[in-house]
């Protein structure tokens, strides 16, 4: 079968024959290098194929391997590259290694129903799949002893296409297993590898795909294959598609269906985590393994929470998975005497004084987790008010969730020209000391022409891509003339440019902006000063009401009175946020406080110099210092929505109007912007080594998997 690689081994000439090794690493996306090397190999494959090496070697010609196979300067780049990957796989030297020589032989595994590393492999719908694609990658990066586990949806998350009335419309391209970087789990006797699952009273089978992340491994569970019934196999084909049933089918496949895989394939974790509820049925897999080993529940129920980490991200009830008793009753009545639990103890597992008629995923992963976080230090707060009734006897400050706050793959996110700038200012190897507080000192000698040249040359990037984009959906004929207004083809490259891209959750207030119509004209259209915003973001295909936030955003935007001066950008994906958080002068976000957890991309968007304009929400709350951007802080809290909405624009209004406006025009002879500059740099200083995904794996490392591990040596 081709995807075995034999089409690619087979003409690659010997001299360059590690280019497939490359190819199935995701490695190569953080980087620069080696995405280097794939440019050179052929640029317009490169283009074409969306940055995805495996289908450019599929596609490649086989002239034009032979041509680089002894082009001098291809053969230097390709020796460096792969003498770089060869050191981080035996990654001895790297900071895990070093500190706990004890602890590399057996991995952490981590659990989650997303995953987004790269565009090529769509499985991820937001932040939280960033998130895990990010984890996986600094896990690597730091050499800890890594796997995930998470699914391959064969549809995965949807493509987005706005109608010229500005509804959105889903569509599931066809995903070609063989075309990206994804491979057969590698079983015994070279056999493929097949996990059952019992689902009620039918097993199903899960094809086990590898996905390499530098020396980390990511294994996804996969129901289209040839065992099983039609209607199973499309269990896995969509990220929260379908309904309860569909929803709770898919997250016993992740959590016991995961447990099973790992143990199939011979991998014996010290520590577990589980990023986000869906995963939570994990812990009664590994109860029901301790039981019939012949341990009591409560000696299960022990071990279990001293060795697994639970992350929690969501600040609002309805956001947890609760599944009605009959459900739970028909996938579980067969399971819990194995666990040597009656029908009521194992309910309890699930319950919360809330949903009195539910299995509560949060309040299962609470009880059972030993180790327990939130992902900013204002969203612990808030969980923890949040599950309090799970610790009766314990006051508020005292309920057992921790916090790490959210970070960012800090190579992945940099910017080209900011990384230039970075190595010759501040460190050649900057990039492997990013988390080093007094690296960044050194930002404020940066020259200030020269970051704003930098910045100057990433926002004219930008606004090529979104020309080009336009120019490619209308000659597609996706696109009406009308919507190219509102397209970003308008755009002013010398206008003060406001970026917004998230996921159309009603909480994140997409349209606060437009709440006072006439103060927004007078800033989109001030002659001398003109501001123009740039959104994009998908809605959940079920959410009717992010839908129409979405179409409200659009006619707004496609209204001549806008002047092409709001632009939205379609099919929002990890692409076109890497434009953005490099290329817009301001990062805005305006969710409902608490809402939102904690956000990562304005993180981005502060790495590349961009300062946040933003709520005093998740990690702004704690990243704010009052000169690294602004904060939307009316004096007044609102009981009402409506009352809080109103001040809230007010604050954005006043702050764009008397602050971030006449600082951006402010120049002097060189034309650059002072002031505007020592916000950038200060943006950077105080957000690169804090709010970076090496301090927060670290942070997980030493508050959790350590402890986790050490006590998993004790225990055994
Ligand atoms: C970073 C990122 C997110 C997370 O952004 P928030 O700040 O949490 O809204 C979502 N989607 C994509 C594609 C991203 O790259």
């Amino acid at each position: 079968m081709s995807f075995e690689g034999t089409t690619i081994s087979g003409k690659l000439p010997r001299r360059i024959r590690r280019l497939e090794e490359l190819a199935y690493n995701f490695w190569w996306s953080w980087h620069r290098e080696a995405r280097d090397l794939f440019k050179m190999l052929d640029y317009t494959l490169w283009r074409t194929t969306s940055h995805n090496p495996v289908q450019m070697l599929l596609e490649i010609e086989p002239e034009r391997l032979a041509e680089v196979a002894s082009d001098p300067l291809f053969l230097r780049l390709y020796d460096a590259v792969v003498i770089a990957l060869d050191a981080d796989l035996t990654n001895g030297h790297l900071w895990f290694p070093r500190k706990y020589p004890d602890l590399t032989d057996r991995p952490v595994a981590y659990f989650s129903a997303e995953f987004g590393l790269h565009r090529s492999l769509p499985l991820y719908s937001g932040g939280l799949g960033v998130l895990a694609g990010d984890h996986c990658k600094e896990a690597s990066d730091l050499g800890l002893p890594f796997v995930a586990v998470g699914f391959l949806y064969e549809m995965g998350y949807f493509r987005q296409r706005i109608t010229p009335d500005g509804w959105q419309e889903a569509s599931y391209p066809h995903f070609e297993p063989q075309e990206v970087a994804i491979r057969l789990a590698p079983c015994g006797e070279d056999r493929m590898l097949f996990v059952p699952v019992q689902l009620n009273d039918q097993t199903v089978h899960l094809k086990v795909w590898q996905v390499q992340v530098g020396h980390a491994h990511l294994y996804l569970m996969d129901a289209d294959n040839e065992r099983n019934a039609p209607w199973e196999r499309e269990l896995t084909s969509r990220l929260y598609g379908g309904d309860q049933e569909m929803r709770i089918r898919q997250e016993i496949v992740l959590g016991i269906g995961g447990i099973r895989v790992i143990r199939e394939l011979g991998i014996d974790p010290l520590a577990y985590h589980l990023n986000e509820g869906h995963s939570a049925f994990l812990v009664l897999e590994r109860a029901r393994e301790l039981v019939e080993a012949g341990h009591s529940f409560a000696e299960a129920r022990e071990q279990i929470g001293a060795t697994t980490l639970f992350t929690t991200h969501t600040p609002v009830p309805a956001g947890h998975d609760v599944f009605h008793y009959h459900l739970i009753e028909k996938y579980f009545q067969d399971y819990w005497p194995r666990l040597g639990l009656n029908r009521e103890e194992f309910l309890e597992l699930g319950h919360h004084e809330n949903d009195r008629h539910g299995f509560n995923m949060t309040a299962l992963a609470l009880r059972m987790c030993g180790r327990r976080n939130a992902v900013s230090d204002l969203h612990g707060r808030v969980s923890r008010r949040m599950w309090q009734s799970l610790w009766p006897e314990r006051e508020e400050h005292e309920v057992p969730i921790d916090h790490v706050t959210n970070g960012i793959h800090v190579p992945s996110w940099i910017g080209g020209a900011t990384h230039r700038l970075y190595r010759k200012h501040l460190s050649p190897d900057w990039i492997e000391r990013h988390d080093d507080r007094t690296l960044w000192e050194r930002i404020l000698d940066v020259p200030d022409e020269s970051l704003w040249e930098a910045h100057a040359h990433l926002k004219e990037k930008l606004m090529t891509f979104m020309r080009e984009r336009s120019r490619r959906r209308r000659m597609e004929g996706s696109m009406t003339p009308e919507q190219v207004l509102c397209s970003g083809a308008f755009l002013d490259p010398d206008a003060l440019t406001v970026g917004f891209a998230r996921r159309f959750a009603t909480y994140k207030r997409a349209t606060l902006l437009f709440h006072d119509m006439e103060r927004l004209k007078g800033l989109l259209h001030d002659r001398y000063r003109p501001v123009q915003f740039i959104f994009a973001g998908k809605a959940h295909p079920a959410d009717d009401a992010g839908k129409r936030l979405l179409q409200h955003v659009y006619h707004t935007a496609k209204d001549p009175a806008a002047g092409g001066r709001i632009a939205f950008i379609d099919d929002y994906d990890m692409q076109v946020a890497r434009y953005l958080v490099q290329g817009v002068d301001v990062w805005l976000n305006t969710p409902i406080r608490p809402h939102e957890a904690s956000g990562t991309s304005g993180q981005k968007a502060a790495l590349n110099g961009i300062p946040n304009l933003s709520v005093l929400d998740g990690w702004w709350a704690e990243g704010y210092n009052g000169a690294n951007g602004w904060a939307i802080a009316p004096g007044e809290e609102y009981t009402q929505q409506a009352g809080q909405d109103g001040a809230d624009a007010r604050a954005l209004y006043d702050l764009l109007e008397l602050e971030v406006v006449p600082l951006f025009y402010e120049r002097d002879a060189d034309d650059v912007p002072r002031g505007w500059v020592r916000v950038m740099k200060e943006a950077i200083r105080t957000a690169v080594p804090t709010f970076c995904m090496r301090r927060m794996v670290k942070e997980y490392t030493e508050k959790f998997y350590v402890p986790s591990a050490r006590r998993t040596e004790e225990m055994e």
